[in-house]
């Protein structure tokens, strides 16, 4: 049976016997995560992927309402879903909570069955989100960034990275040929297989995109000129190792073309320096295919 992959609650509490309560009613179908304080807490959610945290609002040092606005105001923590628990009860408490950020709020003492069930909808939502978030910026059948997503990305790494930056496109030469020969699906499998062979063999920390439909771009931070010479020319090798079966009967081979250029004066944008790769790569294709040129 496939394996149910659990979902993770971070609770943040000062109190002992409130954190033990808690884990016991929500151990059983979570991984629960504790935070004695609100500094603790700020830190395990900057480096764990969370699917809900459960706030308590009174604690010393930092109170939750601080703690919530920390996590909403930073981009790698505004996505979790936060519920106060509080003994809090007024209304103004309450609104409160929501207004920096909560997504619900429960009074301390709460109903077991009713928490769970909150809970439940709140980890529903968000794994939907996710979903959803994947879906939007993920090529369905290569798994890498789509457009939207690779231009988003590259252009963040852009501005923080500016020198050192390359971008490299790639082609599949005469795709077209695969397809009208041995059909759509065989096409499907080559762009597949490159995709992998690119990823397997791509500088660690790249970003990778499917921009077109066998056209795929790459931005990498390399400090050293000859590395990424290099790896673009082990890729394009790495490729032209590859083989795609066709029905358990004969093997077919395919190359790419790909060029490459160096974040300048001259390619101050992102989109500039897109532009002078795909201009390099039409040359590696004017100039006989299966082959890289830097620019
Ligand atoms: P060149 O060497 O100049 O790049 O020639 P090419 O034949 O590779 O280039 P061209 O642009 O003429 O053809 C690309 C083809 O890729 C046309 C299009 O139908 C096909 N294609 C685009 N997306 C997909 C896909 O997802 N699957 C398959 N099987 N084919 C696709
Ligand atoms: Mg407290
Ligand atoms: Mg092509």
């Amino acid at each position: 049976m496939k394996q149910r992959i659990k979902n993770t609650i971070l609770v943040v509490d000062d109190n002992n016997t409130n954190i033990t309560i808690l884990s016991n009613l929500l151990g059983k179908k979570y991984d629960i995560m504790i935070a004695e304080n609100g500094k603790n807490a700020i830190e395990i959610a900057k480096k764990q992927a969370l699917d809900l945290i459960l706030l308590d609002i009174m604690m010393p040092d930092m109170n939750g309402y601080e703690v919530c606005s920390i996590l909403k105001s930073q981009s790698n923590t505004r996505d979790i879903p936060i519920i106060f628990i509080s003994a809090k009860s007024d209304e103004e408490s309450i609104e409160e909570g929501f207004k920096v950020g909560a997504i619900d709020y429960i009074t301390k003492p709460f109903m077991s069955l009713e928490l769970l069930a909150r809970v439940k909808t709140q980890i529903k939502l968000k794994c939907l989100v996710d979903n959803l978030e994947y879906i939007a910026s993920h090529d369905e059948m290569t798994g890498v960034y789509n457009r939207r997503k690779f231009f988003q990305e590259a252009t963040k790494s852009f501005k923080k990275l500016k020198n050192n930056l390359y971008a490299i496109m790639i082609d599949i030469d005469k795709f077209k040929k695969v397809n009208d020969t041995y059909g759509h699906s065989v096409g499907d499998k080559v762009i597949k297989m490159m995709t992998e062979t690119v990823k397997n063999n791509m500088i660690e920390g790249s970003i990778l995109g499917r921009i077109g439909g066998e056209e795929f771009a790459l931005l990498c931070h390399v400090s050293n000129e000859e590395e990424i010479v290099k790896n673009l020319e082990e890729i394009r090798l790495a490729v032209e190792m590859c083989k795609v079966e066709i029905d358990n009967k004969i093997t077919i081979n395919f190359t790419i073309s790909g060029g490459m250029a160096k974040s300048s004066k001259d390619t101050n944008t992102l989109d500039l320096l897109l532009k002078k790769a795909d201009k390099a790569m039409y040359e590696a294709k004017d100039t006989g295919r299966n082959k890289a040129i830097f620019r």
